[in-house]
């Protein structure tokens, strides 16, 4: 039988031992740093602009296993979206890990994060790099 949870917790391994976008961007049009004390998970987070549109997402920072891979999987999501796309995209996947929501609609990969809302502690740590891009967005 297709085992979902399997699938998932391989593809979150896989970008925790091979995080995409892990890079600092030189050239970057706006960058914000994130903390989460309870695990001690640090990251920044890079984007590049271009009329309103991301064009690069980068991150670096170290953190535990659901921190690192939900930056790298939030950093391949966010290519060719919009600011606006973007925090839509951050609503939608904090109701997923919070469990506020089942589906998960549009978040294509980004869903393998979703057993998470069974433990409260890791949501902080799936959560992370979406509040630093929120930061990153606000900011200049
Ligand atoms: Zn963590």
């Amino acid at each position: 039988m297709f085992d979902l949870k399997t699938l998932y917790q391989e593809v979150i391994i896989d970008h925790n031992r091979h995080p995409r976008n892990c890079h600092r961007l030189a050239d970057a049009d706006r960058v914000a740093d994130g903390f989460n004390p309870l695990c001690g998970d640090r990251l920044t987070v890079y984007l590049k602009l271009q009329d309103g549109v991301i064009t690069d997402a980068a991150f670096e920072g170290e953190g535990c296993a659901i921190s690192v891979a939900s930056a790298s999987l939030m950093t391949e999501h966010l290519k060719g979206k919009t600011e606006s796309e973007a925090r839509a995209i951050f609503d939608r996947f904090r109701a997923l890990v919070t469990g506020e929501e089942e589906a998960g609609a549009g978040l294509d990969k980004l869903v393998v994060l979703a057993g998470v809302k069974e433990f409260p502690a890791r949501v902080k740590c799936a959560s992370l790099a979406w509040h630093t891009l929120s930061a990153a967005l606000k900011g200049r």
